[in-house]
């Protein structure tokens, strides 16, 4: 039972009123663990974070023993973009990413690899592993408990990382440079042909997990149900339970003990008020029988 509960389940949240709200609103999810944006999601523009506001977090995480606390980084950012302009803010706004992450004390740092259209894939993750290793350079992360997840994509055209390879492949070419490490997302996975639901399925799936990232370097999963169809490479999330995933694929992954060590994050629509805690208490409930 101890493990059950111990067991870190979290939702992203929203940080109206400053970074360390999103513990109170985690809680009140019945969540242990959260995800939030430390800027606008959709702005270049980021304010730094306050330093009270990064104590006050700090305090409150450990009084109501919630972590560890993964931070997504902004949709705009593309690491590989073909437009050396694109690239150069998005470096910057990495730095940025990452300065934040480290003021507010969270331990994981989502990213997406980006796109790299009008180039070739190689070239891609090339660029890709450049402009992080660039955005990082002089930034106090050694010694931290801090780690950037690289998160797989739902594999549209041009965009890195649909495939678990080039994830594996990105996480390689970063070793030596940056801590990092992996978050895989249910409905990405799924959405871009990896079978989840079909018992079979699960295994061969996790046996490509296993050949290419590894389950030790998945950190975090990003649960979401999906709207669409296995391999539509179409990404809309859907409540846990409610899409084509469906709630055994959850089950089973929550109880996978070769991700023991991972923490299971809802980024699942609300559509009403409630519907953080009754994603999190659908992954809970799950999680437990
Ligand atoms: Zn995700
Ligand atoms: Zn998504």
């Amino acid at each position: 039972m101890a493990n059950v509960l111990k067991k870190r389940i979290g939702v992203h949240v929203g940080t109206a009123g400053g970074a360390w709200t999103a513990v109170e609103r985690a809680v009140a999810a019945g969540a242990n663990t959260f995800q939030i944006f430390s800027s606008s999601p959709r702005m270049w523009k980021a304010a730094p974070v306050k330093a009270a506001d990064a104590a006050k977090m700090r305090d409150l995480r450990v009084k109501l023993d919630v972590g560890p606390v993964a931070i997504h980084a902004s949709y705009l950012i593309n690491l590989c973009s073909q437009t050396e302009s694109v690239r150069t803010s998005s470096e910057a706004a990495f730095r940025g990413e990452v300065e934040r992450a480290l003021a507010l004390g969270a331990e994981y740092l989502v990213l997406h690899p980006g796109s790299w259209k009008g180039l070739t894939r190689e070239e891609g993750l090339r660029l890709a592993a450049e402009s992080i290793e660039k955005a990082i350079d002089g930034l106090p992360w050694q010694g931290k408990d801090f780690k950037i997840l690289i998160e797989n994509t739902a594999g549209a055209e041009f965009s890195l990382g649909g495939k678990l390879e080039q994830v594996a492949e990105l996480v390689e070419r970063l070793k030596a440079c940056a801590p990092v490490g992996v978050c895989l997302d249910t409905c990405h996975v799924h959405v871009a042909g990896y079978d989840l639901v079909s018992p079979d399925g699960y295994i061969e799936t996790m046996m490509v997990v296993g050949d290419t990232v590894g389950f030790e370097a998945v950190k975090v999963w990003h649960c979401n149900d999906a709207k669409a169809a296995m391999g539509s490479k179409l990404d809309r999330h859907e409540h846990i339970g409610e899409g084509t995933i469906g709630a055994e694929a959850f089950r089973r992954l929550l109880h996978d003990q070769r991700f023991g060590h991972a923490v299971f994050i809802a980024e699942t629509p609300v559509d009403a008020p409630g519907d953080e805690a009754r994603n999190v208490g659908v992954l809970r409930a799950l999680s437990a029988g």
